[in-house]
Formats: structure tokens, sequence, C-alpha cells
């Protein structure tokens, strides 16, 4: 290899870097507008009965339109967690979710719990349980009615300050979730130090069922495990009839995916509820 070559190498990745460089900066002046701007939208996605499909609760999931194009909340959030925004964005969406259970609520005879996401983050800011506690009285909803899902893998490392938060809630009323359960690590570890309501199987385990025989197995072995410790397991990423199947003879209680229903805003869920509403999957199930 030449000197010359190597040079050449050496501007292309360097030319590269600096475009990356610069969308990333460009983004993150984005975010920050966004805040300012309060630029999120909150869509709902429903988790259900494996046996008849029937609405067990809500999930919130934020949207950020950008200039007209969706970014995936996988993108901007851990940039908003560097960039120490995530507390007021988390504070945006608690706004609005609660708003949304207070009036679907209204409208529906049963009521339901509606999750929020949760960055580990947020728990520990120092007024957070306050600031949940002063939008949960705003709305005028019920603290059982709200649960909180917190991904196992960025949690790890401030497990104590947490803890406390976590417990301060719970003790009020709310409960916990732990989101994309199997994938990150010391998964096991959490269910035996925390007291979590409910688990949510990572989407890859069932997503993968048709060439990987194994993931049946440890999906029977882990619904069979929450139980035992008197916890709720939620299959997370269910697109195909197939697979919703599969979990039927898992004796699996609940699920969310594609196959029931795409996270949906909140005026299509009011008419889901309302029953004017044809859900988009090929499947059409009737609620
Ligand atoms: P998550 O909490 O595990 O949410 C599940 C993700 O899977 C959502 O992606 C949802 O739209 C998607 N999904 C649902 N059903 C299916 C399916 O059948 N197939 C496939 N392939 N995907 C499905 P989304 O909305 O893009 O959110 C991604 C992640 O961003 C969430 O993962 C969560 O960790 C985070 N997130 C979303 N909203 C918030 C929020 O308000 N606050 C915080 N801190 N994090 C959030
Ligand atoms: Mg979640
Ligand atoms: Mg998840
Ligand atoms: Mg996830």
């Amino acid at each position: 290899r030449s000197a010359e070559s190597g040079h050449q190498l050496f501007e292309f990745y360097s030319e590269e870097m600096y475009r990356n460089m610069r969308r990333l900066a460009e983004l993150e002046c984005d975010l920050f507008k966004a805040v300012e701007n309060k630029e999120w939208e909150v869509y709902y996605q429903p988790k259900v009965s494996v046996d008849e499909h029937r609405i067990v609760g809500v999930e919130a999931l934020i949207r950020w339109n950008r200039n007209g194009e969706a970014v995936s909340p996988d993108l901007f959030i851990p940039l908003a967690e560097k960039l120490g925004l995530i507390g007021h964005i988390g504070q945006a969406v608690m706004d609005k979710a609660f708003g949304f259970l207070r009036l679907s609520s209204m409208k529906d005879r049963v009521p339901i719990v509606l999750s929020v996401n949760l960055s580990p983050y947020q728990l520990m800011e120092p007024d957070f349980t306050q600031s949940v506690i002063r939008l949960t009285e705003k709305h005028g909803v019920n603290p059982r009615r709200i649960m909180f899902e917190i991904t196992e893998s960025a949690y790890m490392h401030h497990f104590d300050k947490a803890q406390n938060a976590i417990r301060q809630l719970k003790e009020l009323g709310y409960t916990f979730s732990l989101d994309d359960f199997g994938v990150g690590y010391s998964s096991f570890q959490y269910l035996s130090r925390l007291d979590f309501t409910e688990l949510k199987l990572d989407k890859s385990f069932v997503q993968s069922l048709a060439h990987n025989r194994k993931n049946r197995v440890i999906i029977r072995s882990i619904i069979g495990l929450a139980k035992q410790l008197g916890i709720a397991i939620v299959v997370e990423g269910v697109e195909t009839k197939e697979q919703w199947k599969t979990l039927k003879t898992l004796n699996c209680h609940s699920y969310q995916g594609y196959y029931f229903s795409k996270p949906l805003s909140a005026e299509e869920w009011i008419n889901l509820l309302a029953g004017k509403f044809i859900l988009d999957t090929k499947t059409l199930i009737k609620i």
C-alpha cells in the first residue's frame, strides 16, 4: 500500500466523519428546538389478552415529527438523555398521556392501565416523584392505573438512586414493568431485587420463532418463571397469526404488536373504543 492511497483513505474517512458530525449537531440543535416548542406527539398501542384480544392496557409512545419526517425514539431518546433534555421530554409525555388516560377512561367502561416509558435518568432526578404526583393530580387520574416501563440495560449503574424513586412511587400505587426483557444484561438480578408487576419479553424472541425453535422453549420457561414469581407477562412484537397461535399454545397471557394494532393517535384510539375504527391489520379482529 502506497503512502498516497493511505492519504486518500484518511481524507475519505475524515470527510464522512465531518458529514456525520454535522448531521448529529443539526439533530441535537433541532432537539433543543423541539423541547422549546413541545413538538411531541404521543401515540398509544394496546396491550391485549392472547385468548380473546381483550384490551388490558395501553402503552404511550412518543413521536417526533422533525420537519415532516418522523425520527425514531430509539435514536433521539438516547440523545436527549445525553443532552440532559430527557426530563423535559418525559414531563411532556406524561402530561399528554395522563390527560389521555383521563379522557379514555371516561369513554370506556372497563378501566385500563396506562404505561409510560421511563428513562433511568428521569428516575434519578430529585424532583421526579413530585412531578409525577403533580401531573397525576392535575389530570385527576388514579396512580393504580399508571405503570412505568423501564428498560433493563441502561439501568444497572444507577440502581440505588432509581430504587428510592421506585419505592416511593410504588407506595403511592404506581406500578413498574421491566421492558425488553431478555436482551440486556443481568435481567434476573432486576427481577429479584425490584418489585415489578409486569415483564415484557423483548420482541426479538417472538420474531425469530420461525427460524429459531429454541426460542419457543425460552418463551415457555420465561412465562413459567413469571407465573411463579406472580408477575404478569406481555410478549412484544407479535406481527403474525402464527406467532399469536404459538403464544396461545404456550398459555401466554397478553401481547402487544402489529398483529392486533400499531400505535394509534389519541383520536384513532377513541374511535377504536367507539367501535368506529377498523383496525389496520390484515386480521380485522373484532373487539
Ligand atoms: P419499547 O418501549 O420497547 O416500545 C416498543 C417498540 O416496538 C415501539 O417502537 C413500538 O412502536 C414497536 N412495536 C410495537 N409493536 C411492534 C411489532 O409488532 N413489530 C415491531 N417491529 N415493532 C413493534 P417506538 O415507538 O419506535 O419506540 C422505541 C423505543 O423508544 C421504545 O421501546 C422505548 O424504549 C423508547 N421510547 C418510546 N417512547 C418513549 C418515551 O416517551 N420515553 C422514553 N424514555 N422512551 C420512549
Ligand atoms: Mg416500552
Ligand atoms: Mg419494549
Ligand atoms: Mg424497546
